[in-house]
Parts: structure tokens; sequence; C-alpha cells
């Protein structure tokens, strides 16, 4: 070979590593979460003392304050340079989408680096209203029949852009004072795996339970069925005992792992010894555990697939199985027949099982379990 050739060769092969470096680079610059408002607050005031910052986590939530400006104990220039730097919130609007019935309303919002996520508001059983949010940029989950799933992953949302979420619902609200006011559940059943950002959603549950009147009753967590995170949770004496919901979706192996690609063969039975952890640990939490179940013609609503379940509650001692029906994402699945869904719910019933049907909102504007997927059109 001659030099030439060789040095040619050479400057290829360096040519194409910076590329890769370059691009590898770009994506992580792409996947890197904003400094959060504390971190930020610190930059700016890196002598403040603790109380300042606490001052202004409490007027973020605070009923009647609606901007920095509004904190009176807080010295002008402070207040001023926060007005300036920190945004208020940390989601901007793009779309508010509303159902025809006027009891769910998803909202497209724009995060730091120009992402959008989506969160949903639907009127309560209590004529309250549920914050469903999401805790991450698309998901690496991949379940199959949720539109999430095939959208990859991006990056965790920040604390704050979770829980402003909530606060961007609450101003929402106090925007349209046809409508009642109170939010009163909150659920992280939006974009993502909350357990997968783990400390982001911990941080969120601690802001929501000291700045807010939702009790831990009222928080509902949904995973995927992260094990090494659920057992984390158990040893975590930080983490509060908000309620859990389990996306259990078979209890036969071969079908939950052609549903869910993160699933695998021991998956129930390590499933079954960590409820049994669970149980142990937190006996009067009982109530607190949901396993969740999408319904979905002849993949796991047959006869087979109840006995299976039944089997599996038993071992778990009779947990509630929450049915869902599947919400249309284009995807190759069918929501059962009527009959099928109903056969299947009565054999757990007259099998001693806890069950409960979820009711279906805001599917007319995409906005139901599992459709979350920031539209095409959407993105910028
Ligand atoms: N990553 C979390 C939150 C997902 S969304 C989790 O896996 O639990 C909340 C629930 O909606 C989950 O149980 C999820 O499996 C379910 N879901 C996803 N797609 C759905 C669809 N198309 N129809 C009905 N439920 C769906």
């Amino acid at each position: 070979m001659s030099y030439d050739k060789l040095s040619c060769e050479i400057d290829c092969v360096v040519f194409l590593a910076y590329t890769i470096c370059f691009y590898d680079r770009v994506n992580f610059l792409w996947s890197m979460m904003p400094l959060s408002r504390k971190e930020q607050f610190d930059v700016l005031f890196p002598d403040a003392p603790a109380f300042r910052f606490r001052q202004f986590e409490e007027a973020l939530f605070g009923v009647s304050v609606q901007s920095v400006s509004d904190i009176s104990n807080m010295s002008l220039a402070m207040r001023e340079t926060i007005t300036e730097k920190i945004p208020w919130l940390s989601v901007r609007e793009v779309r508010v989408f509303e159902s025809v019935k006027k009891d769910t309303f998803k909202a497209v919002v724009e995060i730091a680096g120009g992402k959008r996520v989506e969160t949903v508001l639907m009127r309560n059983a209590r004529k309250q209203w549920t914050v469903c949010v999401s805790s991450q940029v698309g998901c690496a989950m991949a379940c199959t029949f949720c539109a999430t799933g095939t959208m990859g992953f991006t990056r965790n949302l920040t604390s704050d852009e979770i829980v402003d979420q909530v606060r961007f619902w609450n101003i929402f609200l106090s925007k349209h004072k046809e409508l009642s006011s109170r939010i009163s559940n909150v659920v992280f059943m939006g974009m993502g795996e909350p357990l997968a950002n783990y400390d982001n959603v911990k941080e969120t549950l601690r802001l929501l339970l000291t700045y807010t009147d939702i009790g831990v009753t009222r928080i509902m967590v949904s995973t995927v069925g992260l094990l090494p995170m659920l057992e984390k949770l158990l040893d975590d004496p930080s983490w509060p005992a908000v309620r859990l919901a389990v996306s259990l979706h078979s209890a036969d192996s071969d079908t939950r792992k052609q549903m869910m690609p993160s699933s695998y063969d021991n998956f129930l039975d390590s499933l079954v010894k960590w409820t049994e952890a669970y149980f142990r640990k937190f006996e009067s939490r009982r109530r607190h555990l949901t396993f969740e179940y999408v319904m979905l013609s002849q993949v796991n609503d047959t006869q087979m697939h109840a006995e299976a379940l039944i089997k599996f509650a038993n071992r778990v001692g009779n947990v509630r199985i929450n049915l869902i029906p599947y919400n249309f994402t284009g995807s190759v699945y069918k929501d059962s027949l009527p009959g099928d869904f109903d056969r299947f719910q009565k054999r757990l019933e007259e099998a001693g099982v806890t069950v409960t049907r979820r009711k279906t909102m805001g599917d007319d504007i995409a906005a139901a379990c599992g459709q979350l997927i920031v539209e095409k059109d959407f993105i910028s």
C-alpha cells in the first residue's frame, strides 16, 4: 500500500471518529437536563441563607402568589434578579385540547431545549381534578401497545418540570372560573417510566407533599415494574407512602414478554417475592398497591389468561387488579370485545379477586392512558 493511500485511509478513520464523537456529544447535550431552580438560585445567590430559597419555593405554590414580585418579605433586588433569571414556570404552553365532554384537558408543553411533553387534567369522581404528569420525554420501555413507547427515550424531566405540570394546571384552573378549582389527585401515568427517573420523581413527591394539600393516598406512581427500583424504594426511608401501581398486563410470562419487551422469564416470580416483601414491610399499605391490566382482544383476555391472573393474585395475597380498556394507539392490537371483557372480570370476581374497571377519559383528544405522544406536527 502506498504511503498516500495509507494516509488517506487514516484521515478517513480520524474523520469518522470525529464525526461519531461529535454525534455522541450532540446526543449527550441534547439529552442533558437543565439546571434545577435550586441550582440556578445557588449560582445567583451563593451566600443566601437556606430559608431564602424555601421562601421562593413556598411562593411557587402559593395560591395568591402569581409571580416573584408578590413575595413581600424578600428584597426588591433579589426579586428582580429572580424574575429576570429564573422562569416562574419551567413548562411553556404550546396548546391545550379540551374533550367534548369538557371533563378532560390535555396540554402540550415545551421544556428547556425545545422538547415537548404532554400532561392531562381529568375531572374525578369527587368532582375535583386529577393531574396526570409525564416524567420523561418519551420512554425507553417500548411497551408494544403504548404510543409513548414508540417515541423512544430522549431525557428525564427535572423535578421542576414534573411538578410544574401540576402548577400549570393550577394556573389554568385559576383562569377558568367556570371550572371547579381544586386539584385533589396526581398520577404519574403520563409519558415515561417514573421509576427510571427515581430521584427526580422522589423530589417531585417531596415538593407536592410539602407545598400542596395533596396527601400520600391521593398520589399514584405507575411503573412498568422496574424491580431494582421497586426494591430500592422498599429500603429508602425518604420514599413517601404514596400509592403504587404496577403494570402487570399479563400473569402469563410469554404473553407479558410479547406485550412488554422489558419483561423477562422470571419477572413474575420476582414480582411475587417483591410484593411479599412490600406487605411484610407495609401491611397497612395493602390497599395502596394496584396491578394494572390493559385488556387486549385475544392477547391477554382469554380464559387461560384469567386463570393465570387468578393464580397470580392468590400467590400475592389478593391485590387489587385494575382492568383498563385499551385506548387505540395505532398498534396491532384491538380492544377486548365487551362480552370477553365482562366474562374476564366476572371470572376474577367469582374467584374472589378484588377487581375494578378504569373509566376511559379524553380518548377523543388522545389524552387517555398510553395515547400520549407528541404528535409529529407538534415536534419542533
Ligand atoms: N411507565 C408507566 C406509566 C405508563 S402509563 C407504567 O408502565 O406503568 C399508565 C398506564 O397506562 C400503564 O399501566 C400503561 O401500561 C397503560 N397503557 C399504556 N398504553 C395503553 C393503552 N394504549 N391503552 C390503555 N392503557 C395503556
